[in-house]
């Protein structure tokens, strides 16, 4: 294959970045942006700032997200393209600009339909509340995910946003029919097994709950709102006297942290005794939607296989 000036200079930059040399894969993608001008140097420039920073003289780097922006934009007049679009979209999202975000999503998943664009898009409108919207997005994300590691991402943000948009019947039934089908891939994913028990919470099915707590609990500890569900859910079901071993369990657990140990253990005490306590702290529960990364540079094979778009 006959490669431009461009291309080849693109290419070397991209395989300086597979071997993590990048203050070469810097200088090529600086030299490809003064001689060869055009979207594909600026877009991919954009993103290196992003992701890498800008790589100093003395081996430090420094956050490059300013100039990173311009670089995107500057390629963004070239051509619209799925890539920097996603680039973009990050950009905004981590910049905590949602509605801004939230376009450029847009445009990804009109150009090029995939899981991480609905599911970005999903998320940005998730968190500007528009929790129905949300939930349409995160489910056609869902089901583009099947059989790959998007899956514990996307499910639990699709889950929460039934639940926001007071459609819990629909949350719990597709709980359960991604129970049924992905064990393993569930299995592995360590997070996953706290939402199981939130999830089944906050959509009232206590007995299904109850069942995640030991699960839950062995692998990993939770934080004092969680718990109050736990204990919420314990009493609910009848099992108060377990109460005194979840919570000598938390106390145990608190002990190891460094940073205001002794509030947390006297507040995990009164959650234990009050339900008041306990109501506020779970009407505080707010999920937060994760944004699936993509790598962005036009021209790497690598990744942009996976995906499954063409550039
Ligand atoms: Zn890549």
């Amino acid at each position: 294959m006959e490669y431009s000036n461009a291309e080849k200079i693109n290419q070397d930059a991209i395989t300086a970045l597979e071997k993590q040399d990048f203050h070469i894969a810097q200088d090529l993608f600086r030299k490809n942006v003064k001689e060869n001008r055009g979207f594909i140097s600026l877009n991919n420039m954009g993103v290196f700032y992003f992701h890498e920073g800008m790589e100093l003289k003395n081996g430090k780097t420094r956050c490059a997200n300013k100039l990173s922006l311009r670089f995107l934009l500057a390629a963004e007049k070239y051509k619209h393209s799925y890539a920097n679009n996603m680039a973009l979209g990050t950009w905004f999202f981590e910049e905590g600009e949602h509605k801004t975000a939230e376009g450029y999503f847009r445009q990804a998943c009109s150009l090029t339909p995939s899981c991480s664009g609905y599911n970005n898009l999903g998320a940005t409108l998730y968190l500007q509340r528009e929790y129905s919207e949300a939930s349409l997005y995160l489910g056609k994300a869902c089901s583009l995910c099947e059989g790959t590691d998007m899956i514990e991402k996307v499910y639990p943000s699709y889950l929460f946003s039934l639940i926001k948009s007071k459609k819990k019947k629909k949350a719990l039934s597709v709980l359960h029919q991604i129970l049924s089908e992905n064990v393993t891939e569930l299995e592995t994913a360590m997070s996953l097994k706290q939402d199981v028990f939130i999830v089944s919470y906050l959509c009232n099915d206590m007995q299904f709950a109850e069942k995640q707590i030991e699960n839950m609990l062995s692998v990993y500890s939770v934080d004092n709102t969680i718990m109050a569900m736990v204990f919420d859910c314990l009493i609910k079901v009848g099992k108060e006297n377990e109460i005194g071993k979840y919570l000598r369990h938390q106390i145990e657990h608190l002990e190891g942290f460094d940073f205001n140990r002794n509030a947390e253990i006297e507040r995990i005490k009164k959650i234990s005794k009050h339900a008041s306590l306990r109501e506020r702290d779970i009407s505080e529960y707010s999920y937060f939607p994760s944004t699936i990364t993509e790598c962005c540079y036009i021209g790497c094979t690598k990744h942009n296989v996976d995906i499954g778009f063409v550039l």
